[in-house]
């Protein structure tokens, strides 16, 4: 018993030191990820419930590294916001997002509003608003077609912080999203003192919500809660029909998912878009 016990601590202890190795490799990996032009972005559609059209996009980052392959960015992204990277990547992103829409523009390409995730370190930069200011007229994009998403833990963990900001990136006409709700607080309270347009519910709770009638009336509570404060409810997470009508029916606004569209390449997406403008 003892010695299997030992041999079994040893396993254990080979696998955490593999882990803090793949970890630490990972991070040096990290730091040459934009020098090398591994990172990509990924378009993913939103629909319009009400409209029963395409209705923008979120964009997503990839990383696609030489010996790792896609490293997803649930992995990357914490870390990157723990070392400091995130602010360089978020940077990275607005700039290859801005350029998407300089392009779509130029192609005559128009379909609403395209959404970044913003990092809340990125938000915390001292430099962010002058930054966004600067890069929107040198790009020459229209601020009206831009949504951030803040997730919902970060905002009302600095809230004070976060409510001056928002206002300039609001006043300058940046739509601007809480993301993930339903995963931290889920603080409605707050809600009404932040420059906020739309609620993005976390995929979590659609994932039980045909099986779990607890979640279904959640559900329903935040989305009719979010449209008296005049936000428009974004469903993400959506893979079936049944969720659909269910979550069509408690009234949300827009959804989006892999029943809509997976995330994929610029070009797949703009494929998308014609084949659904010409239906
Ligand atoms: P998020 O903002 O909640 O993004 C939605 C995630 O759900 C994406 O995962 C998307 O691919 C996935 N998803 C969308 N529809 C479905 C569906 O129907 N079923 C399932 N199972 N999943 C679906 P992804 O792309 O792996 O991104 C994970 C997270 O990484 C994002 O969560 C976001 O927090 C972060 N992230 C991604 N790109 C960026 C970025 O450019 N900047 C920052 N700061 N964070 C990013
Ligand atoms: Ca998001
Ligand atoms: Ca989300
Ligand atoms: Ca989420």
């Amino acid at each position: 018993v003892a010695e299997s016990g030992l041999r079994m601590f040893m396993r254990y202890d080979r696998q955490a030191v593999e882990r803090k190795k793949h970890q630490l490799s990972l991070s040096q990996a990290l730091h040459s990820a934009i020098e090398q032009d591994q990172l990509f972005l990924n378009f993913q559609a939103k629909y319009d419930i009400h409209k029963q059209a395409l209705s923008g996009c979120e964009v997503l980052v990839r990383w696609q590294h030489p010996d790792y392959g896609i490293v997803p960015p649930s992995l990357f992204i914490p870390l990157a916001e723990q070392q400091g990277q995130i602010i360089e990547i978020g940077y990275w992103v607005l700039k290859q997002a801005f350029q998407a829409l300089v392009n779509w523009n130029n192609k005559g390409i128009h379909i609403g509003k395209m959404a970044v995730n913003i990092s809340g370190r990125q938000l915390m930069e001292p430099d962010f608003i002058d930054w966004i200011k600067r890069h929107l007229t040198q790009y020459g994009v229209n601020a009206a077609l831009l949504e951030f998403e803040l997730t919902e833990t970060f905002l009302l963990e600095n809230f004070d912080d976060c409510v001056n900001k928002l206002n300039v990136l609001s006043d300058l006409g940046i739509s601007i999203a809480i993301d993930d709700f339903g995963t931290g607080y889920s603080s409605l309270a707050y809600l009404n003192k932040l420059p906020l347009n739309v609620l993005k519910i976390d995929r979590s709770l659609i994932a039980d919500i045909e099986s779990n009638l607890q979640t279904q009336s959640l559900v329903a509570n935040i989305v009719r809660l979010a449209h008296d404060l005049n936000l428009r409810v974004v469903v993400e997470g959506v893979e079936t029909v049944d969720q659909l009508q269910l979550v069509q029916q408690m009234g949300c606004d827009v959804i989006q998912g892999y029943f809509i569209a997976r995330p994929q390449s610029e070009q797949g997406y703009i494929a998308l878009l014609s084949s659904a403008n010409s239906q």
